[in-house]
């Protein structure tokens, strides 16, 4: 095994030689980089060192989004007089036109407006079996082809090629967290590189015009569709900046300084996609000072209260024609930026000119009142833990039963060590724990736990907290007896400034947590 510190130089020198010794007519080896990245960020891989496994549908819709605007017809220099507004698309292949272009372009005049309005439309599943194969056969395949010879450093390509019909690609142990690593160095490059393609391509050179202009065609953020963002978020914020809450300048056009602008939460520059509750609104002065940095946590908090809580639904119902809305998709991602930010140490932007060093939060959520002491006194385990030598081993608790649906009373009297389950990144047998799931209310939605699952949970403890919201949580009570009584539901916090405990099964009740409650552990996941 090579240590991880090698191969993100490795993954660096690999993806420089990619650039430069890959054969491509096409953009396409750029969009694959592009898009390996991005889902690299999206999609939450709780063990960021092993193999991570990305559907090919999932490829082909990135590259649909990433070609989305590059679909439509280039106006900005012109001068020459164009009847078809076919030929005013700028090619994405030296020998023609990239197939991509020109599915999507026939998708648009087909009525389908904007990638989201493609998330919903009827022929969906048509139009990526239709882009399938040339996926495939093209950049899937040639992505690394270097100097003509297969380096699979990224991804095995085992069952790619053509004539055959792969569903999946799996990135070798490791990828995953260099892609999420060095995402704005990888990003960058492929944009960059992207750019200069789509410059060198002669018939694209009577459309052209200034570099920076194609830039903002290609890579920017929606500007025009920005506008019905304002009114919303001034509206949810009262009419304060989200930064320093301050009123902004709504009437009076000269003082520009104070006139409302649209933030991107997590900056453009970090993660160039338009995700609808990634807006704020801030002063102009707020948000140009704040230029391309992370917002300090408690704005991070703020956003995660606002954006992702209260206003999830208002902002997907009301920007859904214009921007892709997808909050679990933007929490993943703002996980992401703030993780990165806290291994290398960067600095977050407070307010005007002032920052904090990014390092982990220490907050830690509980209940209203809920007193500190006691949750550390039951969380441990009544045994002393061994330390471990050979397989790491986790304490595995056969007496309590983390119940799905009502509280059930258990105790940590009994313990044995099973093996940690592989794949579940690194784990701390001081905080990791095994019990089983007992009960049937989180039966549901996306990630279903059925009774008798055996789940990794992580113990909430002071230095590791912060925020619980929209996490599925272990809460603890007392019973008469003063025995613990354990609950699993996902926690989200309501206006009044109460959590609501919500299981999964639309058939259970939400319940209101009191003082009762605390928070004990989150589930890390089901064990398979
Ligand atoms: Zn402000």
């Amino acid at each position: 095994m090579i240590s991880a510190m090698q191969q993100q130089l490795d993954f660096i020198a690999y993806i420089q030689r990619m650039l430069v010794e890959g054969e491509f007519t096409a953009t396409y080896k750029y969009a694959l980089l592009h898009a390996i990245a991005d889902i690299c960020v999206e999609q939450q891989n709780e063990d960021q060192s092993a193999p991570m496994e990305i559907k090919i549908d999932t490829l082909v819709d990135k590259f649909i989004q990433l070609y989305w605007n590059h679909s439509m017809p280039y106006a900005a220099h012109s001068t020459d007089i164009i009847t078809n507004t076919e030929d005013m698309l700028l090619k994405q292949n030296s020998q023609g036109q990239a197939k991509f272009i020109t599915e999507i372009y026939k998708l648009q005049n087909a009525g389908v407006k904007s990638y989201n309005a493609f998330k919903n439309y009827q022929q969906y599943n048509q139009v990526i079996s239709s882009l399938r194969r040339t996926f495939i056969d093209g950049p899937l395949w040639r992505l690394q082809l270097l100097s003509g010879k297969e380096e699979c450093f990224l991804y095995p390509h085992i069952l790619l090629g053509k004539g055959r019909e792969p569903k999946r690609i799996v990135l070798n142990a490791g990828i995953s967290q260099c892609f999420r690593r060095f995402y704005d160095l990888v990003v960058h490059l492929s944009v960059t590189e992207w750019i200069e393609k789509v410059q060198t391509i002669k018939a694209n050179q009577t459309l052209l015009g200034s570099q920076s202009q194609l830039q903002e065609f290609l890579f920017g953020s929606n500007r025009t569709a920005l506008k019905v963002v304002t009114p919303l978020l001034i509206d949810i914020q009262n009419g304060l900046c989200f930064y320093c809450q301050k009123p902004m300048n709504l009437k009076n056009e000269k003082e520009t300084k104070k006139t409302p602008e649209i933030d991107h939460f997590i900056p453009f520059k970090r993660y160039p996609n338009d995700l609808a509750h990634n807006f704020v609104a801030a002063h102009a002065d707020c948000n140009n000072n704040k230029r391309d940095h992370l917002a300090a946590f408690a704005h991070r908090d703020r956003w995660l209260e606002q954006n992702l809580d209260i206003h999830k639904a208002e902002i997907t119902n009301k920007l859904q024609p214009y921007f892709y809305c997808d909050a679990d998709k933007s929490l993943a991602v703002s996980n992401w930026a703030y993780q990165v930010a806290e291994s290398s140490s960067a600095k977050l932007w407070l307010g005007k000119n002032s920052f904090e060093q990014a390092k982990p939060t220490a907050e830690l959520f509980t209940f209203p009142n809920a007193p500190q002491p006691e949750l550390n006194q039951v969380a441990e385990p009544a045994v002393s833990l061994k330390s471990v030598d050979e397989a790491l081993k986790l304490p595995y608790f056969p007496n309590i039963k983390i119940a799905c649906g009502h509280f059930k009373t258990g105790d940590s009297s009994d313990v044995e060590y099973l093996d940690a389950p592989l794949g579940a990144g690194k784990l701390d047998p001081n905080v990791h724990f095994l019990a089983r799931a007992s009960g049937n209310s989180m039966n549901g939605g996306k990630h279903p736990i059925l009774d008798g699952d055996l789940l990794l949970l992580e113990l909430i403890t002071s230095d590791r907290a912060g925020s619980l919201r929209g996490q599925i949580v272990a809460i603890e009570r007392d019973d008469i007896s003063g025995d613990g009584q354990y609950l699993l539901r996902k926690v989200n916090k309501l206006p009044n400034g109460q959590y609501e405990l919500v299981a999964q099964n639309p058939d259970y009740e939400v319940m209101i947590a009191d003082e009762s409650m605390r928070t004990f552990a989150r589930l890390k996941q089901v064990v398979l």
